[in-house]
Order: C-alpha cells, then structure tokens, then sequence
C-alpha cells in the first residue's frame, strides 16, 4: 500500500498531499531517526521559516562541482574551468543572498572558501583518470512493487586503467563540511545514499562493472581546505539485505500512514509516528520540534496552520527529473537512462 494521497482522513486538520507518497534517501533516513519527526517535516511539512546557509551553500557549490566533474580529462586549461565553476557557484549563491556585503558573515559557507575549495580540488583532481558520464543525474529506482526511491547522482564517471584506486564505474557524491572526522568518514558506509545509488548502478551497468560510490568531501577551513574521499562499496549479500531492510522500513511507514488516517483530533495522544527521544540532540542540536513534543499534546490539536516561526513547504523529489535532460529509471531490477522522454540505453 502506498497511496495515500487518495485516502479519507477522520481528521479534518488533515489534507493529502501528493508528496505523502514520494520518497527519497533523507525522508526515508528521517523516518528512520524518528518517525514523530517525519511527521512534522514531511507529512505536515513544516520547517523554520529562516533560510538554511548549509542547504545553499551546499547547491551553490553543487553548480561549480558540475563544471569541473565535466571538465575531467578535457584538456582545458586549469585557469578557464576554474573560472566557469565560479560563475556557476556566483549564480546560484547570488540569487539566495544577493546582498554580497553580508556573505562574509557566512564564512566559511561564503564565496571565497568555494572558490578556494575549487582551485584546490582541480589542483589535486583534475588529471584522474575518470572519464565523465553523467553529471547531476536524477532518476527512480524500485525498491518493491509498491515502493520507490527517488534519488539524484552528482557525478557519474567511468575510471580508466590508469586510476590507481578505482576500477570501472564509480559514482561521485559531494559533501562539503568544516570538519573531518572518523565519524564522519565511517558513518558513510552504512548510509542509505550511496546504497541506493549502488543499487541503481548495479541495475544499469552490473554488478560486476559497479566499483564505488565516492563520498567527495571537501572541508571548509579558515584558512585552507581540505579533502577526503570516502569509498563505499556493497556486494551481493550486502544489497539483498538492505533490500529486505528497506522493505520493511516501507511497511512500517505504510503502517503508520494507515494507522494516520483513523487518527482522530479528539484523542489525548497521536496512536501513529512514535516519537524516537533519542534523536532529540542528533548533531548536537535540538531538534526544531522539541517544543511541540515537551507540550504533550496530540499535534493534531495545533495542526490547522503551520505555528509561529514555521511555515508548511512540501519537499517533492520528483521535481528534479522535470528539467531534467536524463532521468534514470529502475523497475523490477532493470534500469534505463531517459532522454527527456525518449529511451536511451538499457542495462
Ligand atoms: S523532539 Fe525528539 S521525539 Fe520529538 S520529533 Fe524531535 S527527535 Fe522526535
């Protein structure tokens, strides 16, 4: 079961939204975290209104990282790429915050450590032996008959004989960050990301031809940057059991979802979206929600209107394949890439 936008809900505060039903990797991990979270975050979709410097930041630098993925083994000068990734940073930054006086207030989220952090990584990466294949690539993959993750690759390459470290085809994920830790660094291969790209990968080119996905780190410091790449590989026995995993964190959702539309504003508590207090500190912060689950009330007696300092925004992946030149489709473990609309290859 997973549509749950055509439901009846007994409570009236509730109104289906298309996005009940779409998912991606950071939904799924935040119904993992705390289903009481997901609740606020996706089902009734409220955020803080303030803007997220991480979150733009991190698409800013996304843009000048496209460039230079593309720009490997072209032979182009150092000079020219590193410029055209400038723009492309300046071009999505400028737009959030078009005020360029307070840009250095988000330092080192700012302008000059992307531009720092560019000239840095093409010095060290641009002569890798990688050729480009994909470069910001959306797509679907099914993860059960009912159920599917949406998900969008930052870079997908193919690694020639020469690569000292990676054989065949590799998949670039960039994180940027202001601190490199084992923690950091080991928490990646068990993440859910890069196995759902492993997954799509491995229905497109194989098994056998998939080598890593390369968590691509780049660390902002004040003064210098840093990099680090995490490689994440799966094998067969690996990927069947997060197949069995992922199914069954969907039947919990569908569990919960269904328990949702019997809820009922008259109740005491909320019988669906248990909350998880242990993740009420992850990261070191206080989850946004806390407040509302100090209060001890059912959340359906405030869920009419977003409350003050919120504001109700729907996250809908599918978006990203919309202007999408390529999307990336896997059905019942068979992938093909399509052309804004037309087949193109099948794996
Ligand atoms: S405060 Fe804790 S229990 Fe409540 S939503 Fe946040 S993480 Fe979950």
């Amino acid at each position: 079961m997973s549509n749950w936008q055509g439901q009846t809900y007994k409570a009236d505060c509730l109104s289906p939204k298309e996005t009940w039903d779409i998912f991606d990797s950071t939904k799924v991990k935040a119904f993992q975290e705390c289903p009481r979270r997901f609740f606020y975050n996706y089902v009734l979709g409220w955020s803080k209104e303030e803007g997220n410097i991480h979150l733009d930041f991190g698409g800013a630098f996304h843009e000048g990282m496209e460039v230079i993925v593309k720009a490997l083994k072209s032979g182009r000068p150092h000079d020219d790429i590193l410029a055209e990734a400038c723009i492309a940073f300046d071009r999505f930054f400028d737009r959030v915050y078009p005020n360029e006086a307070l840009h250095s207030d988000f330092s080192p989220k700012d302008p000059k450590h992307a531009y720092m952090a560019y000239e840095t990584y093409l010095e060290h990466y641009i002569d890798e032996d990688i050729t480009c294949l994909h470069t910001e690539l959306p797509g679907v993959v099914a993860v059960s008959p009912d159920h599917h993750i949406h998900f969008k690759m930052d870079g997908v390459g193919e690694a020639g004989d020469g690569h000292p470290s990676y054989h065949g085809v590799v998949a670039l994920e960039h994180k940027t960050g202001s601190r490199n830790s084992l923690v950091w660094r080991e928490g990646w291969h068990l993440a859910l990301q890069p196995t759902v790209y492993t997954h799509a990968l491995n229905c497109l080119y194989g098994i056998e031809n998939v080598d890593y996905v390369v968590i691509n780190g780049v660390f902002l410091y004040k003064d210098k940057i840093g990099l680090e790449r995490v490689p994440v590989k799966k094998n067969l026995e690996q990927m069947r059991e997060w197949i069995w995993e992922i199914q069954h964190t969907f039947h919990v959702i569908d569990h919960n979802m269904e328990a949702l539309t019997q809820a009922d504003t008259g109740e005491p508590f909320l019988r669906c979206f248990p909350k998880n207090t242990g993740a009420c500190t992850d990261w070191g912060r206080i989850c946004p929600y806390a407040d509302f689950c100090m209060a001890g009330k059912n959340p359906l007696h405030f869920a009419d209107e977003p409350p003050y300092g919120f504001h109700e925004k729907h996250w809908n992946p599918q978006k990203e394949h919309e202007n999408a030149k390529e999307t990336l489709v896997v059905e019942e473990g068979k992938a093909e890439i399509v052309v804004s609309g037309v087949q193109a290859d099948n794996g």
